[in-house]
């Protein structure tokens, strides 16, 4: 629902504002804007026609996301005239803007919405996890902040994996079965000769994951190790068409200069059209050096920011000629992740530098 958003917002506003699932929603003040007529309004506040839509529907028509029409499930924000926006579309909002290099406005009333205009409406937040919704695998229904749990721990017919999948069995069924099953399951009286591949294969996933971690470990103990955290902040090209690109101050390490430059999808032409997005960054160095700096780096949130960045070891050896590290991708979880990110004026990092020494 969220891919079009970057160019549908105005055809989606003026149809929710058209839907009549806004009806119940006005409110005295917007009578007064239409306030020709205002007994049509109220006998049809009246009609009977409104309790043949349970009230439930009715509550998800009010509560729900202007922009994607979705009932939000974590942060409801709201705009100064107190249209809702679920996390993400308002994310989604503010990182079209900045990389339209415009305002972001509410799509029901244009009015301006910066990080700092919406507030979260935590009254919507509690009504709509006392909304009931129903169970993925049962059908019953459960008030919405209790799904989860129901869902994971508590539903019969939930679909879960058996014991011994660890070793190899890739039965799944639901859990009244599950017992059922493991009792007859073939796995646990395998041979450790027939169970051997399976293990090797599960050892090779996670051998990948804990060598990052060793060797993040053995960065840490390097003679030379240089921190800082580098604000980024954001940048518009002169090129034909501009685009938005973020750069930090200079910092200091090693005793040269440094700047961190990022982009958002650079391999496409008009980012704020498309919805999968993802940043790239370099690590760049300013000063003149007399020899190559053989540098380490890793890209870490920066403090007081919540962003989901993967761990990854980055590496480059800076010389005379070659000032720029090769631009990385930025590991975050996905798109949405990365409109998190965009949505705030400025991207915080923290970068950690090892040099290598040649002896
Ligand atoms: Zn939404
Ligand atoms: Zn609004
Ligand atoms: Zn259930
Ligand atoms: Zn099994």
């Amino acid at each position: 629902m969220m891919a079009d958003l970057g160019l549908s917002t105005s055809t989606s506003s003026s149809d929710i504002a058209g839907s009549g699932s806004n009806e119940l929603l006005t409110t005295e003040d917007e009578n007064q804007n239409e306030s020709c007529e205002p007994c049509p309004k109220k006998s049809k506040i009246q009609e009977p026609v409104a309790s043949s839509v349970c009230l439930e529907e009715r509550l998800n028509g009010i509560l729900c996301c202007t922009v994607c029409l979705d009932l939000p499930t974590v942060a409801v924000f709201q705009c100064m005239n107190g249209h809702l926006m679920c996390a993400g579309c308002h994310a989604h909002l503010l990182a079209d803007s900045r990389l339209r290099d415009e305002n972001a406005t509410c799509p029901n009333c244009r009015c301006d919405i910066k990080e700092t205009s919406c507030v979260r409406n935590l009254a919507v937040e509690k009504a709509l996890s006392e909304l009931p919704t129903e169970c993925l695998f049962c059908q019953n229904k459960f008030p919405r902040n209790q799904i989860a749990h129901h869902q994971n721990s508590i539903c019969k017919e939930r679909i879960t994996g058996c014991r011994y999948e660890r070793i190899g069995c890739t039965w799944r069924g639901p859990f009244h079965e599950l017992h059922g099953h493991e009792s007859e399951c073939a796995h646990p009286i395998k041979t450790g000769r027939e169970l051997i591949d399976v293990i090797t294969a599960i050892d090779a996933k996670s051998y990948g994951e804990s060598t990052l971690y060793r060797n993040i470990f053995d960065l840490l103990s390097f003679q030379k190790i240089a921190q800082s955290d580098p604000q980024l902040k954001p940048y518009r090209s002169d090129d034909f068409v501009t685009k938005l690109f973020y750069e930090s101050a200079r910092f200091s390490a090693f005793g040269s200069q440094w700047v961190m430059k990022a982009t958002v999808s650079e391999d496409v032409k008009d980012p704020s059209l498309i919805s999968d997005r993802h940043i790239n960054f370099s690590l760049i160095l300013k000063s003149r050096v007399s020899s190559p700096l053989d540098i380490h780096y890793l890209v870490l949130r920066g403090p007081h920011s919540n962003y989901k960045i993967k761990p990854a070891i980055y590496r480059h050896e800076f010389t005379h000629d070659t000032t720029e590290a090769p631009s990385k991708r930025l590991m975050v979880e996905d798109s949405i992740e990365c409109n998190r990110i965009l949505s705030h004026r400025v991207i915080n990092l923290r970068v950690l530098m090892f040099q290598v020494s040649k002896d």
